[in-house]
């Protein structure tokens, strides 16, 4: 096969090379010609306007400075050291500060010569400066172009000492564009653009980097968005599709006895109306023939574990053997243990595998997995192991689905020659764009509503000087009978000195809580497995009346008789985080707390998020606030989709053509599922080209 001219490596591009190429590579992740026409500027300058440091009166714009470099100074040493030059116009000094690429902008800047430098300004110290501008001779800049919308490449200092510039960036672009501009080849079919409005392909990457004006910019935009969203959407349907024409999965049409006895015997209350619902999709899904592939989204407490456990039983019923895949071990033995007492009296065999279980006790589980007499397998990531043989399983129900990726969720496909049904389950409430592009391929169930009962949790955000009415209150809360949890940020279990935040915690905590009249419960990553479960399990059995802790608890852990939650530093950490944790209280009948301790200090952030917090409970409205402060990259979960993949869309400003891209990849397939029609070749093609790399995704 001739190769596309979009496939030719980089190096081959007039004045690029072997050695830069590699450094395209290795900086930019640029290896070919198309990859290199998909690296868009980030953002659009007019060059043709110049400022002077009096001007400066804000960090909000880029400016364009002409002036002279008076003085360079080194400051620092070795790995903390900056290089400082004082720049100087007619109207003022500022100055612009680097801290990498030192030796070589040392070389390239000689004081009193006339430069021109282009940055943000900063605030910093009362005054405004620049870090890491760009700076060129001025007498070079003559032929500085006059348009209004110049492109212009974000690059690194390493980049620019080997010659890409940003300057010279838009130079490689023009050559790069009228090399490869005839070739660029069409991805959507006529219908689509059509009913889009969309410009061409070529000529939307023509006018990301060139822009005649703002409106072929907008349009370029739009279809460059459109196309990242359309083949996601496009990709994800079609394997919908493809599940749903070819892969038959067994049909649980029975209901029988292992269902109705639990449901009439061992039921220990009321199923919700949401609960029912929801066992009712997941009924007509396992009957149908078809392989199930559902999402159940329930925010903390909805009660998602008696589902998975009547739609295990169902499983039972004919004939299969189902397991649950949790997180942690924690929350795989917390499972284990729910399951096995509720289900007291049927004779359904239960066994727990996670990475602390026995080899003995292993070989026994593997024999019985593979006879079949076992029947529900509960465990972490230990279950998709390749020894873990099921003779016939027919349901897999994953626990807190964020902590997986795609790939994981595969893995447990392959246990069956049959696809077994797969149930995911997720407390953490997803926006509903992202939902499409992260589980486009799933069916969504929602619990939306919690057990009767139940009272929202009353959430406070109190300053270390209220330290003492804390510890009053929490004192009250105990002589009520309640237990407590104290909960510090500790983002890398191993690191001593945020361990010693804890320890340090811990202290203030036992003077004010003296032993004997007072038991605490420490639990954090250093501690063995069994220690671990030995603390979790005195705070369980009410011998302890406070758990300190770090965000291990934050998953799945159910304590009913707890009903305040103290989250110190809470400004530390992310708003699904806070959640998650405050959905560790309010499990029971009595009224719960959850107490947002911070510093006086807040970013604008921080302090939208915990205001967030105290302003509602309500789950979905806590993920699309997160989704606007964060944006989709880092939500969990989204680096192994293929998100990171978008270059110019965004989950949160471009839902419209969001869900126009997904309507339209739904009619497509609708048309033509098998994409067979010869107006739909393009979009083939390029779903098998090198540029939509699919694998990044599934
Ligand atoms: P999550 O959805 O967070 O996994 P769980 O399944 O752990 O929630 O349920 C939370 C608590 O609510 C458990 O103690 C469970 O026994 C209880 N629960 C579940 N369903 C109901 C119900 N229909 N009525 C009353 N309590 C329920
Ligand atoms: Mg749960």
């Amino acid at each position: 096969m001739v190769k596309h001219i979009l496939d030719t490596p980089v190096e081959y591009l007039k004045g690029i090379g072997p050695a830069r190429a590699e450094m395209l590579r290795k900086e930019i992740g640029v290896r070919t010609f198309g990859d290199l026409l998909l690296y868009y500027p980030f953002r659009y300058v007019d060059r043709s306007k110049f400022y002077t440091v009096g001007e400066i009166n804000s960090d909000a714009a880029w400016v364009q400075l002409k002036g002279r470099i008076t003085a360079i100074q080194t400051l620092g040493s070795g790995r903390v050291s900056r290089l400082v030059m004082t720049f100087r116009d007619s109207s003022g000094e500022t100055e612009l500060v680097f801290f990498q690429g030192l030796k070589w902008i040392r070389e390239k800047v000689q004081v009193g010569r006339e430069y021109i430098v282009f940055g943000k300004p900063n605030l910093f110290q009362g005054k405004y400066n620049f870090t890491h501008p760009d700076i060129e001779p001025a007498e070079e800049e003559i032929q500085v172009q006059q348009e209004p919308l110049q492109p212009y490449y974000s690059t690194s200092e390493k980049l620019k000492s080997r010659g890409f510039t940003p300057k010279n960036f838009v130079r490689i672009m023009r050559t790069l564009l009228s090399q490869v501009y005839q070739a660029i080849p069409e991805t959507l079919s006529p219908q689509v653009m059509r009913q889009a409005k969309l410009t061409s392909r070529a000529d939307a990457l023509f006018n990301i980097h060139f822009p005649r004006d703002p409106h072929s910019l907008a349009k370029a935009q739009e279809r460059i968005k459109f196309d990242e969203l359309f083949f996601i959407q496009l990709q994800l349907l079609r394997l919908k599709y493809i599940r749903m024409e070819k892969v038959k999965s067994r049909s649980f049409v029975k209901i029988g006895v292992f269902f109705n006895s639990f449901y009439h015997n061992n039921l220990p209350f009321e199923l919700t109306n949401a609960q029912k619902k929801v066992i009712r999709e997941i009924r007509a899904d396992l009957g149908s023939g078809k392989q199930m592939n559902r999402l159940l989204q329930g925010d903390v407490g909805s009660g998602k574990t008696l589902v998975a456990l009547m739609s295990m039983l169902i499983a039972l019923d004919n004939d299969c053997q189902a397991c649950l895949m949790a997180p942690t071990e924690i929350l795989a033995s917390q499972h284990f243990k729910t399951i096995s007492r509720m289900l007291q009296g049927l004779s359904v065999e239960v066994a727990l595998l996670t990475g602390s279980t026995r080899k003995a006790l292993r070989a026994d589980l593997h024999t019985r997995l593979q006879d079949g007499r076992l029947q529900i397998l509960i465990g972490t990531h230990a279950l998709i192991e390749e020894q873990v043989q099921f003779k016939n399983l027919g349901l897999v129900v994953i626990d807190e689905q964020h902590r997986f990726g795609v790939a994981q969720r595969a893995r447990l496909w392959e246990k069956s020659t049959i696809p077994p049904h797969v149930l995911v389950m997720t407390a953490t409430p997803i926006p509903r764009t992202l939902a499409m592009t992260l589980y486009g391929d799933l069916d969504v169930s929602v619990i939306d509503e919690l057990p009767p009962g139940r009272k929202p949790v009353k959430t406070y955000h109190f300053y270390e000087k209220d330290r003492l009415k804390v510890f009053r209150f929490m004192k009250d809360q105990i002589g009520q009978g309640r237990q407590i949890y104290v909960v510090y940020p500790i983002i890398n279990e191993s690191d001593k000195l945020e361990l010693q935040d804890l320890m340090d915690g811990m202290d203030t905590v036992s003077r004010y809580f003296p032993l004997p009249e007072y038991q605490i419960s420490i639990v954090h990553g250093q501690l063995k497995a069994a220690e671990k479960e030995s603390e979790m399990k005195r705070f369980l059995e009410k011998k302890t009346q406070i758990m300190v802790a770090t965000t291990v608890i934050e998953v799945g852990v159910d304590v009913p008789n707890a009903s305040v939650m103290v989250i110190e530093n809470a400004e530390r950490f992310g708003l699904s985080q806070l959640h998650q944790l405050r959905g560790r209280v309010g499990r029971g009948a009595d009224q719960s707390h959850c107490i947002l301790m911070s510093s006086y200090k807040l970013t604008t952030d921080g302090r939208k998020r915990l205001e967030t917090m105290v302003r509602t409970t309500d789950g979905f409205e806590i993920a699309e606030v997160d989704l606007h402060l964060r944006g989709p990259g880092d939500l969990q979960g989204t680096q192994q989709s293929g998100l990171v993949g978008l270059k110019l869309a965004s989950l949160v400003k471009d839902e419209k053509l969001l869900r126009l891209a997904r309507e339209l990849a739904y009619r497509t397939l609708d048309e033509d599922p098998g994409l067979e029609k010869p107006e739909n070749l393009p979009m083939v093609k390029h779903l098998q080209s090198s540029e939509f790399d699919w694998g990044k995704i599934s």
